[in-house]
């Protein structure tokens, strides 16, 4: 569970990225200390942007022929991290190399719904830092970056973040 200072949409974004640089940077996602310290900086803007831009292109590197979700190095495909046919922009920054069983199985599902409530924590780096940008730049231009519980569930979560895929997009 975030802290009760993550009330907003950013919040949680800078909260998740806070988790991923703190899973390359020390080697362990669940380091609350430094995910609070990273988590300040971000939010402070004491760390700039670029520290995120950088952390993905580590990511990406280290992705270049394995499928992105599960490791398996054959049958690899573009995949749509959000799909087109929910606003999923067609450009790098919304594409990971997948095998073809991991791209049949999550269809049009973004990676939260496809993993679900039980294994959302498992959200592979690579997938989970593009996603955030998505997430990022989606909710800004939708104005809900400063929203809390877009989904209507009680909890600000990961969950809500997707909901801005949800509108079909012109
Ligand atoms: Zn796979």
């Amino acid at each position: 569970m975030p802290p009760r200072n993550v009330r907003t949409i950013r919040d949680l974004i800078y909260w998740e990225y806070a988790k991923l640089i703190a899973g390359s940077a020390v080697g362990d996602r669940k380091n609350y200390g430094f995910i609070m310290h990273t988590y300040n900086n971000l939010k402070t803007k004491k760390l700039p942007p670029s520290t995120i831009l950088r952390e993905n292109q580590k990511l990406v590197k280290e992705a270049s022929n394995i499928c992105s979700y599960c490791g398996f190095n054959q049958d690899l495909q573009w995949e749509h991290i959000i799909p087109k046919s929910r606003g999923g922009p067609d450009t790098i920054d919304n594409m990971v190399l997948s095998c073809k069983k991991c791209n049949l199985s999550k269809g049009d599902r973004d990676p939260f719904e496809w993993y679900g409530k039980e294994r959302r924590y498992e959200v592979p780096r690579l997938v989970l830092g593009k996603y955030l940008k998505l997430a990022y730049e989606a909710h800004e231009k939708s104005g809900t970056l400063d929203s809390q519980d877009l989904n209507a569930d009680e909890t600000l979560d990961v969950f809500d973040l997707g909901v801005v895929f949800k509108k079909a997009t012109p």
